[in-house]
């Protein structure tokens, strides 16, 4: 793999993270350009989500590079330091606030978590209505505005959230497995929404759903024993023999 030309944004060179001796990311480079959307598959246990947890943060690794923009070095900065400097991150499962409003939760995550309860005190600005509303269009949950959370499907509860990051217009969004427990006409759903944010902001998205993938059809990169496996095409990935040897634990045979 080689490096690219400047500007990306984001870089992981050389990255390796033990826990307790079982080596859950080995030797890992990648690199993202800016304004790309970047798709991330593998098996159970390949360490997609912990890659995730080491750019965010949340776990630190044992050496390596992890860098953001031009120079930012995130092994040195906390999670919250690293939110702030927008980077979005949406977990497996939905975590909304289910007795708000759909708009609620949004003007929630406008105005940045510390400020729960004094928001809820708080009268909308006219800006930040419109601000609500785009976000809730975007995310195609404008109609369930004045829902309660909690009575959304799986699916619209999963969009809310991508939408309550979107509100804090973050530079890079990573998205685990949004797909997960969708149904396939949601899924659907979610693979326009990504495709409707990108340019805007970089992403990266975790999905095991091989239709899903086809859909974004964008550079995938296979994760496997917490290294890269294989990166390119849809079509690339699917036909190399290391990449159909590890989903299907055999080797193809050669016609
Ligand atoms: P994926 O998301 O690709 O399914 P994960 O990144 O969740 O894989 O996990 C990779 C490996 O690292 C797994 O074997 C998992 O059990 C292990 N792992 C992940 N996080 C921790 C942790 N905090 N403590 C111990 N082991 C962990
Ligand atoms: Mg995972």
């Amino acid at each position: 793999m080689n490096k690219p030309h400047a500007p990306f944004i984001l870089m992981l060179e050389e990255v390796n993270k033990n826990f307790e001796g079982y080596k859950a990311i080995s030797n890992l480079t990648f690199y993202m350009d800016e304004g790309e959307l970047r798709v991330i598959i593998g098996p159970n246990g390949a360490g997609k989500s912990t890659m995730l947890d080491l750019i965010t943060g949340r776990t630190k690794p044992d050496n390596g590079r992890i860098e953001f923009g031009k120079d930012t070095d995130l092994t040195r900065l906390n999670e919250y330091q690293i939110n702030r400097l927008g980077i979005g991150r949406k977990f497996q499962t939905p975590s909304v606030y289910i007795d708000h409003t759909v708009s609620e939760n949004i003007w929630l995550s406008l105005k940045g978590t510390r400020a729960v309860w004094r928001t809820l005190f708080a009268r909308v600005s006219p800006g930040e209505r419109d601000r609500i509303q785009d976000v809730l269009k975007t995310v195609g949950l404008s109609k369930k505005a004045e829902w309660k959370a909690g009575a959304l499907s799986h699916g619209q509860k999963q969009w809310l959230e991508i939408g309550m990051l979107l509100a804090q217009d973050p530079k890079l969004l990573l998205v685990d497995e949004p797909a997960a427990g969708m149904t396939d006409e949601e899924t659907h759903k979610t693979g326009d929404l990504l495709l409707s944010l990108e340019g805007k902001h970089s992403i990266v998205v975790i999905e095991h759903d091989m239709t899903f993938v086809r859909q974004l059809a964008r550079k995938v990169t296979v994760l496997h024993q917490g290294t890269v496996l294989c990166e390119g095409s849809v079509d690339k990935v699917q036909n190399d023999d290391r990449v159909i040897e590890v989903y299907l634990g055999k080797k193809r045979k050669r016609k």
